[in-house]
């Protein structure tokens, strides 16, 4: 599903974040990306959602490898990219409903359907109750599971999220990573950063780590044979 070969990232000739990282994500695999902060991991997601594109070596994503993407097709590929952030950056202006119906939206699907499937999205995180609910009125760890509905809603097959437990305890960080795990299980490959050491060694799974923009753990030799 995703694939890392021999991929440099240099902003500048003093700016290294990224040197020569291997690695490959299966079809339904659940991975942590961890390492130090300036370690590279906001650089590893940023080539993943095209926001940035490798120095050297080739990102490829469903087979397709984005380096050689053209521009007119980068809004295409991110409908396939779920992403969740810290701050989830839900729209306080709207209901939780209109918030995860935003995605589909912008791709001009009909409301018929986006009422089916912002329903079904918010049926898998828990929150179908509080679908006419403000964003305001919700918890920390209920946002945050907008914010899941929210990159999901598209059923895109690749889900990346960046800290998104970093404002959380460890009970609610629990109920979100066991959320990524379900997804996971139904096909989704899921990538997701974090500092949390503890969390990630309670979950038990594979997981990446940058030092330095080297990746020094994870990493799994490349296989022959088609990816994605
Ligand atoms: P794009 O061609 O994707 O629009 P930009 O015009 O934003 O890229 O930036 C050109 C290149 O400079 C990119 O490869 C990007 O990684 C790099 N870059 C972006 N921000 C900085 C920065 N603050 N300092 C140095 N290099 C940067
Ligand atoms: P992390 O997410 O692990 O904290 P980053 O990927 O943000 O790491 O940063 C990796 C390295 O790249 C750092 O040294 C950072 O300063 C540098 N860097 C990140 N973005 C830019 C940019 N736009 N321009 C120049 N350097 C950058």
């Amino acid at each position: 599903m995703i694939e890392f070969r021999q991929v440099t990232k240099r902003y500048d000739s003093d700016h290294t974040a990224l040197r020569q990282v291997n690695f490959h994500l299966d079809r339904g695999e659940l991975a942590f990306l961890t390492g130090h902060s300036g370690a590279g991991k906001s650089t590893l997601l940023k080539l993943l959602m095209v926001m940035e594109r490798p120095s050297a070596g080739e990102v490829v994503v469903g087979g397709q490898v984005l380096n050689r993407l053209p521009r007119r097709q980068i809004p295409y590929i991110r409908r396939h990219i779920g992403v969740v952030f810290q701050n989830h950056q839900l729209l306080f202006d709207r209901t939780v409903f209109d918030n995860v119906a935003m995605p589909l939206e912008v791709m001009g699907v009909s409301p018929r359907d986006v009422g089916r499937r912002v329903r079904a999205a918010l049926d898998k995180v828990g929150l179908l109750s509080k679908e006419k609910m403000n964003p305001l009125q919700l918890s920390g760890g209920e946002q945050q599971r907008v914010g899941i509905a929210r990159a999901v809603v598209n059923k895109p097959p690749l889900l990346l999220a960046d800290e998104p437990t970093g404002n959380l305890d460890p009970k609610l960080s629990a109920d979100i990573m066991n959320l990524f795990a379900q997804f996971s299980q139904v096909g989704v490959t899921v990538l997701i950063a974090s500092h949390d050491l503890a969390l990630i060694n309670e979950m038990g799974r594979r997981t990446l780590t940058l030092d330095h923009g080297n990746l020094i753990a994870g990493g799994k030799p490349l296989q022959g044979g088609s990816v994605g």
